[in-house]
């Protein structure tokens, strides 16, 4: 590839603020983004990284169109999301993005190829057979997808979790601390996958941690203080997130 070919940008915030509302008359509320622009490249791994009520979540939720900013706007493939109404958001969310959650969230009732096809399946879409067998043989879950949650292991749930999220091939893939529930072993197999995602199928990952081990298997980690983009840093090691995060503290 040419260097000077632009990586595309799947998912671009600008000047994204939010702000809730605390009741109080006059009170402004809380602000928990201050303004946020950032880009984040088709492929890319990144990872969001700050102090406890820093933003990360809000910001997260802002950027999968789960929840709309105060101002300034987003856009995933070009499409704005903070343009959209309720429905096509609902819309968007299920057709371009997947979430990662750090207690699995899967249906205990249903085993794992049944817990990964649903959202395709409540979304009325064809499964695509060679697709689903690339993501479920990477996972290494082939052997696993009769078994309901309940006769898996946290990772193996964790991985199910992933194939479920990557199923309808989403634009971005969100994973709210994906690992946090996880022994050392497991976590290092989901981190290892999210990245292999990145590199093998292109995939854009974007993960919330407070773990500076799963920090530097990301490209990027963006700090965030007080609902703004303190600083970021590129091609992470365990390291350079610990020394950043002292930083931060001061
Ligand atoms: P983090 O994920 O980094 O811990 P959050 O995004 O959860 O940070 O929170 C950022 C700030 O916004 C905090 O001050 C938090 O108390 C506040 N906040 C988050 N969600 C709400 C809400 N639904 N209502 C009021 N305040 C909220």
């Amino acid at each position: 590839m040419n260097t000077t070919t632009l990586t595309p940008v799947t998912v671009r915030a600008r000047g994204v603020t939010k702000s809730y509302a605390t009741g109080g008359g006059a009170d402004a509320g809380v602000q928990a983004l201050r303004g946020v622009d950032l880009d984040i490249a088709e492929g890319a791994f990144l990872a969001v990284m700050g102090p406890s009520g820093s933003g990360k979540s809000t910001l997260m939720h802002c950027l999968a169109g789960l929840d709309r900013p105060t101002s300034g706007t987003i856009t995933i493939d070009d499409t704005d999301i903070t343009a959209l109404s309720e429905r096509r958001r609902t819309d968007l969310r299920r057709d371009r993005i997947g979430f990662v959650f750090q207690q699995y969230h899967l249906l205990s009732e249903l085993n794992g190829s049944e817990n990964i096809l649903l959202p395709l399946r409540l979304a009325g879409r064809r499964p695509d057979p060679d697709w689903l067998e690339s993501v479920v043989s990477a996972l290494h879950i082939g052997d696993q997808l009769h078994r309901r949650p309940s006769e898996l292991s946290g990772g193996q749930q964790q991985r199910v979790g992933i194939a479920r999220a990557l199923a309808a091939r989403p634009a971005v893939v969100f994973a709210d601390e994906p690992t946090g529930n996880l022994d050392a072993a497991s976590g290092r197999d989901v981190l290892e996958f999210l990245r292999h995602s990145t590199r093998e199928f292109d995939q854009t990952v974007v993960m919330v941690t407070h773990d500076p081990v799963a920090a530097s298997y990301a490209d990027r980690v963006v700090l965030l203080l007080d609902g703004r983009v303190s600083g970021e840093l590129q091609a992470p090691t365990t390291e350079s997130v610990l020394g950043t995060l002292r930083e931060l503290r001061g």
